[in-house]
C-alpha cells in the first residue's frame, strides 16, 4: 500500500462491492450494519477499524448502524466498560441509531431454545465437559453420539426449564443443538447453545442463571434487528455455517454474516486480555495511559480522531491477516496535526545567551499561530536581552558545513533576529554558562533589510517569561514488531524506555493551553496538554516526533 493513495481513488472494498450490488438488485432499500463490543475492557486500534467500517459503510449508503453491547458473558463486563465504548464511539465521530443489549433478548433467546427443543433440535447433555471433548471426535475422525443425544422433546422441555430455575449447579449440564456429531466441521457437532452460571449480570442481575452461548445469543441478535450486513473477523468464518443453521431452523430473518481480516499494528498487543494484565499489573498507569492502543489512551496521547478515521480508511479492510505499520497511523496524524497545531517555541535543555548589543527593556514580536492555518491568526512573544537556546544548538568546535550556533557564526531566532556569537562564557569545570551574542536591529523577521543571508534557524525562548513544564517524551510500549508471537511472556518485550519526563521552557502563550488544543513545539514534535495538569504546573504529551525516527 502506498501512502500516497488519496480518498477519491481508492476503490471500492469487497462489502462495498457486496452492498452495492444488493441496493442495485433491489434485495435491499437500505442497509443496517452493526457494531458488537463485548463490555470486558476498552476499546483499541482494532476496534476502530472495525467501528469505521460499520457506521462508514451506513453513512456512504443509505441505513443505520446499531450500537450493540454483546453482553452475554456475565463475569468479564462491567458498566464501566459501557461507558466508555460510548464515549470512544463518539469521540471517533459516529453515533448509533440504537443502544442495545443481548441480553435484552434473554427472553426471547430462551423461547428460541424452546422452539428448538420443540423441533426435536436441541437436547440437554448431562455429560461434564471432559466426557463432551471426548466424544466430540477430531477434525479427521467423527465424534459419537452419547445417550442424552435421544432424550425426548419433553423431558428436554422439564430439563431446560429446570435449569433456568436453578436446580442445577454450574457445569452439571448443557443445551446443544441436534445437528450431526459426524459433520466435517467441528462447530456443527452439536455445538452448546446454553449453559449454566449462577452469576450476577451487570444488567440482568441474578434473573438469570444460564446464559446463551455466543452463537446462540449473535446471530439471533442480528436478526432480531434486521441487520442486514453483520460483520465480523476471519475468526468467524467458520462459525458462519451455524450461524445460518440457527436463522434456517427458527424461520427468523435472514442477516448475513461477512469477514473481514482483524486489523492489527506492530509495537504493540491488540487484545483486550493482554491490555488488562498492563493495566492491573501496573506496566501502564491505567487504561487511557498514552502509550496505550486503546482508543482512550490515543485520544489522552494527542491523537485526533480525524487521523484515525484516515488510517483506517488507507489501510481498508482485508481477507487476509496482516501487521499494518504503526509508522502509517503516525503518518496520518503527523499530516493532520501538521494542518491544525498551534506553534509555540519550547526549549528542552537551555542556555542562556546574553544579547550584548540589546538595549531596549525588551519588545513583543508578533507570529503566525500556525502559518497552515490563517484563520488560526498570531502570538505575541516577548524578547529581550536574556533568552535561552538550546544547548545543543550551539558547539564550540563545530564540523563544516554546521549551521546552528558557534563562535563567530550567526543564526536566526525563529520570527526574531539574526544573532552573531561573539564570547563563550564558562564555569571554573569548564561547562557552558553563556554565550554573549550582538543581535542585528535590522534583520528582524517579516521586515529584514540587514542582507545577511544565514542557513540555520533556531527556537528560542525569553528568559524572564519562560514558564517551566514537565514534558512526557513518549516512545512505543513494546520494543519489537510482535510481542505476542515472541518466545516467553509478552510482557518481557516491553520499551523500557517507553517514557522519558523531561523538563521544557515554554514561551508565555502557552499559559493559555486547552486539553482540546494540539500543539507543535517548533523542531521537536507535536504536543498535548494532559489531564495530570494541575494548579502545580502544566504537563505536556508527546504527541508524535516530527519525523519517524525508528525508519530505517
Ligand atoms: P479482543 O480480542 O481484543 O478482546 P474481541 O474481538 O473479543 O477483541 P469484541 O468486543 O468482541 O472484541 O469486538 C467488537 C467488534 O470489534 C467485533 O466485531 C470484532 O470482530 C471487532 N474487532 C475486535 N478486534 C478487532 C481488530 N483487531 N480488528 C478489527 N476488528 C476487530
Ligand atoms: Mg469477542
Amino acid at each position: 500500500m502506498t501512502e500516497e493513495v488519496k480518498k477519491e481513488e481508492r476503490s471500492l472494498n469487497f462489502l462495498e462491492e457486496i452492498i452495492e450490488e444488493d441496493l442495485k438488485s433491489g434485495k435491499y432499500t437500505q442497509i443496517a450494519t452493526r457494531f458488537p463490543p463485548e463490555p470486558n475492557g476498552y476499546l483499541h486500534i482494532g476496534h476502530a477499524s472495525s467501528i469505521c467500517l460499520n457506521f462508514g459503510l451506513t453513512k456512504k449508503y443509505p441505513g443505520y448502524t446499531n450500537l450493540r453491547f454483546d453482553d452475554t458473558n456475565p463475569v468479564t463486563e462491567d458498566v464501566e466498560y459501557v461507558d466508555s465504548i460510548k464515549d470512544d464511539i463518539r469521540w471517533l465521530g459516529f453515533e448509533w441509531k440504537n443502544e442495545l443489549y443481548a441480553s435484552d433478548y434473554f427472553d426471547k433467546l430462551y423461547e428460541f431454545a424452546v422452539t428448538l427443543i420443540k423441533k426435536g433440535l436441541a437436547y440437554v447433555d448431562d455429560s461434564t465437559s471432559e466426557e463432551m471433548a471426548a466424544m466430540k471426535g477430531t477434525p479427521t475422525e467423527p465424534g459419537k453420539n452419547n445417550k442424552y443425544r435421544d432424550r425426548s422433546v419433553d423431558e428436554n422441555l422439564d430439563l431446560f426449564a429446570r435449569m433456568k430455575a436453578g436446580e442445577f449447579a454450574d457445569g452439571t449440564r448443557t443445551l446443544r443443538a441436534k445437528i450431526d456429531m459426524a459433520h466435517i466441521n467441528m462447530l456443527m457437532r452439536d455445538p452448546v447453545i446454553y449453559r449454566i452460571k449462577h452469576a450476577h449480570h451487570h444488567r440482568t442481575g441474578d434473573k438469570w442463571c444460564i446464559y446463551p452461548m455466543y452463537d446462540m445469543a449473535h446471530g439471533q441478535s442480528d436478526s432480531i434487528e434486521n441487520i442486514t450486513h453483520s460483520i465480523c473477523t476471519l475468526e468467524f468464518v467458520p462459525h458462519r455455517e451455524f450461524y445460518d443453521w440457527l436463522i434456517e431452523k427458527l424461520e427468523i430473518y435472514p442477516s448475513h454474516q461477512y469477514e473481514f481480516a482483524r486489523r492489527n499494528i506492530n509495537y504493540t498487543v491488540t487484545s483486550k486480555r493482554k491490555l488488562l494484565q498492563l493495566v492491573n499489573e501496573n506496566y501502564v498507569t491505567g487504561w487511557d495511559d498514552p502509550r496505550m492502543p486503546t482508543i482512550s489512551g490515543l485520544r489522552r496521547r494527542g491523537y485526533t480522531p480525524e487521523s484515525i478515521r484516515e488510517f483506517c480508511d488507507r489501510i481498508g479492510i482485508a481477507k487476509r491477516e496482516n501487521i499494518v505499520d504503526v509508522g502509517l497511523l503516525e503518518f496520518c496524524l503527523r499530516e493532520h496535526l501538521n494542518k491544525i497545531a498551534w506553534r509555540r517555541m519550547v526549549v528542552f535543555d537551555p542556555v542562556k545567551v546574553v544579547i550584548t548589543n540589546y538595549t531596549k527593556d525588551h519588545e513583543l514580536l508578533e507570529t503566525d499561530n500556525n502559518p497552515e492555518d490563517p484563520k488560526a491568526g498570531v502570538r505575541q512573544m516577548p524578547f529581550s536581552k536574556e533568552i535561552f537556546i538550546e544547548r545543543d544548538d550551539f558547539m564550540e568546535n563545530p564540523p563544516k558545513k554546521y549551521f546552528r550556533l558557534a563562535p563567530g557564526q550567526m543564526v536566526r531566532l525563529k520570527s526574531a533576529y539574526i544573532i552573531k556569537c561573539e564570547e563563550v562564557i564558562k564555569d571554573a569545570a569548564g561547562n557552558v554558562t553563556e554565550l554573549h551574542c550582538t543581535y542585528f536591529p535590522e534583520s528582524k523577521s517579516g521586515s529584514d533589510t540587514s542582507g545577511i543571508n544565514v542557513k540555520g534557524t533556531l527556537h528560542w525562548v525569553n528568559a524572564a517569561e519562560a514558564l517551566v513544564v514537565e514534558v512526557r517524551e513518549y516512545d512505543r510500549l513494546f520494543r519489537v514488531e510482535d510481542p505476542s508471537s515472541e518466545e516467553g511472556d509478552f510482557k518481557d518485550y516491553i520499551n523500557p524506555d517507553s517514557l522519558k519526563v523531561v523538563k521544557g521552557y515554554a514561551e508565555p502563550a502557552i499559559k493559555n493551553a486547552k486539553f482540546s488544543d494540539r500543539f507543535q513545539f517548533l523542531r521537536k514534535g507535536y504536543y498535548c496538554l494532559d489531564k495530570d495538569s494541575s494548579e502545580e504546573g502544566m504537563i505536556f504529551n508527546r504527541t508524535v516526533t516530527l519525523k519517524d525516527g525508528w525508519k530505517k
